[in-house]
Parts: structure tokens; sequence; C-alpha cells
């Protein structure tokens, strides 16, 4: 019997297509953030808060993963931001091909930040490359301490933790300095910001922080 080859190198077919979006994003010059959190933790809120605090210095695009509705898109296109909405249908991800066909609805050379609302989910997200820049996570203060140990794939995984609803912080059970600790101890290289979306705290350190990146980027424009 003839020995089956088994090739273990290839990209899968999402990983492909991500590496083909990145490079699309690269050719434009486009920063690119996969923004992943539970559903409530104020993703949409800190896209808007960025937005306000960048104030006109990187030209945003949004794309927003949700399984139906378009609330989250009209919020930002409410704020004068270019925005495509998928609607996933029941999946609980965004993946590398839906990434695809939104870029075609965006005008790619008018945008240098482009920020991912990923479908809200701690689980599969972190699973399928979009063609991004950086990942970054929303951990909210309701949410509790504990996250990273239930969740430790998207916290090891990320390049920055946003630590939102922190105004609340003073009325729940939680303990910033154990999320810190957790946090570190599986990612040790990960930026923690503390941030209230609705106070406005934090927001410009973490606007301060993608502006960073997106000079040491250096859009080949
Ligand atoms: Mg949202
Ligand atoms: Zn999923």
């Amino acid at each position: 019997m003839k020995k089956v080859e088994v090739v273990t190198d290839i990209m899968s077919a999402n990983d492909q297509i991500a590496q083909e979006n990145a490079e699309t994003l690269r050719a434009h010059g486009i920063l690119t953030v996969n923004l992943m959190a539970s559903p409530g933790a104020g993703k949409t809120s800190l896209i808007l808060e960025t937005a306000r605090a960048l104030d006109g210095r990187l030209r945003l695009g949004v794309i927003e993963g949700d399984v139906a509705s378009r609330i989250d898109a009209d919020k930002v296109a409410a704020a004068g931001i270019p925005v495509v909405q998928i609607n996933t249908g029941g999946a609980c991800h965004l993946d590398a091909p839906m990434i695809r066909q939104a870029l075609r609805a965006l005008p790619l050379d008018e945008i240098d930040l482009l920020i991912v609302e990923n479908v809200g989910n701690l689980i599969c997200p972190v699973e399928f490359r979009l063609g991004e820049t950086l990942r970054v996570m929303i951990a909210s203060v309701p949410e509790g301490h504990d996250k990273p140990y239930k969740y430790p794939g998207i916290f090891t995984a990320v390049e920055a933790v946003v630590i939102n609803k922190m105004d609340l912080a003073p009325y729940v059970d939680f303990d910033l300095g154990a999320l810190h600790e957790a946090i570190r101890g599986m990612n040790p290289r990960a930026e923690i910001f503390e941030v209230s979306c609705r106070t406005g705290e934090g927001i410009g350190r973490w606007a301060e922080w993608l502006w960073a990146q997106w000079q040491a980027y250096r859009p080949a424009k």
C-alpha cells in the first residue's frame, strides 16, 4: 500500500486569507486592531471614545461584527466614522473571509487606523486571525478580576488589555491588583490600560499608545 503523506505546514484557509488581508492593509498603510471582549464590556463605547481622544490625528475606520442588527454600526456612523457592519448570522466570531469582504466596502485610502469590533465572545475569536496588526481585549470591572483564569487563551494572545468601567470599581467586588497580577502572570508583555468610557478616565493614555503603535508601524503611504 502506498504511504500517505500528511502535510502539516500548510496554512489553514483562514490564515491564508488573513495574510492577504494583512497585505492589503499594509499596502494602504492601515494599522488594524482586532478588538475582542465579552458582550457588554464596552467595545463600541471604547471605539467612540478613542475617536474622540485621537481628535482627527488618525483617520478611523471601523468594522462591526455582530450576530445580528446594525445598532453598533449606526452609533459609529453617527460619529462620522466610515463603518461596515458584518452580521455573522449566528457565527460567534469573525473570520478572515468576512474581513476581506468588508474591506471592499471601506474607503481604504482614507483610513489610518481600522478597528475591528469582534463578536462579543472570549473564546473563539482569538482562534481566527483576520489580518490585524494588533489584538486587544477589553476586560470590564463588573466581569470580575478572575476572568484571566477562566479564559487564558485570549488573555495570553493579546498585545493589550483595556480594563473598562473603572468608575464602577468601588461598587462591585473587584480587586484591581489581583487582575493585574493574573494578566502579568500569563502575558507579561501585554500593555494594561485602566479606563472608563463613561467618565473618560484613562482614555488619553490608551489613545497615546495607539498613536505610538501607528508611529512605529510607519505606513508606507
Ligand atoms: Mg458593540
Ligand atoms: Zn465562534
